[in-house]
């Protein structure tokens, strides 16, 4: 039976994520698999950029310490060494596409939410990597 080498797991930080790293640690257990993990912080350009003239970037370097402080301890907790844990700035789907090739990951594994209505027409994080990933993906039942 074929087998994973290098996954890559895609947290948000919130409560879920624990679960997605049970389920990721567990397929990287029975494979002797390499781990990674991968958190992506969206620019507050794109959410205001064109609405508020101002500066962000002292806002985004404390944004991106905080989030890279969390994604150590939550790492370090799973036994995630350093070389393996990625930061970084962009959008979700399109970030941890280009690391899942650049690193040759063979399986992505990501949360997702069961959603209704409206929610459901907007779309996933997990949709989004599942269109246009190179390699298998894993949606872990969270929420
Ligand atoms: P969502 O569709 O936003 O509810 O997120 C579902 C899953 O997508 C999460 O459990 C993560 O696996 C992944 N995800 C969402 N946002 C991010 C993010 N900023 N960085 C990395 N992964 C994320």
């Amino acid at each position: 039976m074929a087998s994973y080498s290098r996954i890559l797991m895609a947290v948000d930080l919130s409560e879920d994520s624990d679960k997605v790293a049970e389920r990721a640690l567990a397929i990287a257990k029975n494979n002797e698999a390499e781990l990674h993990v991968i958190h992506v912080i969206e620019p507050l350009s794109f959410a205001y950029g064109g609405d508020i003239p101002m500066d962000f970037s002292g806002i985004q370097d404390e944004i991106h310490q905080q989030a890279a402080q969390q994604l150590e301890k939550f790492a370090a907790r799973h036994g995630i060494s350093e070389a393996c844990r990625h930061v970084v700035l962009g959008q979700p789907e399109v970030e941890i596409h280009a690391l899942a090739e650049e690193s040759g990951a063979d399986l992505i594994v990501v949360g997702s939410h069961g959603r209704y209505g409206l929610a459901l027409l907007m779309g996933s994080t997990a949709n989004g990597v599942l269109h246009g990933a190179t390699c298998d993906v894993l949606a872990v039942r969270v929420g």
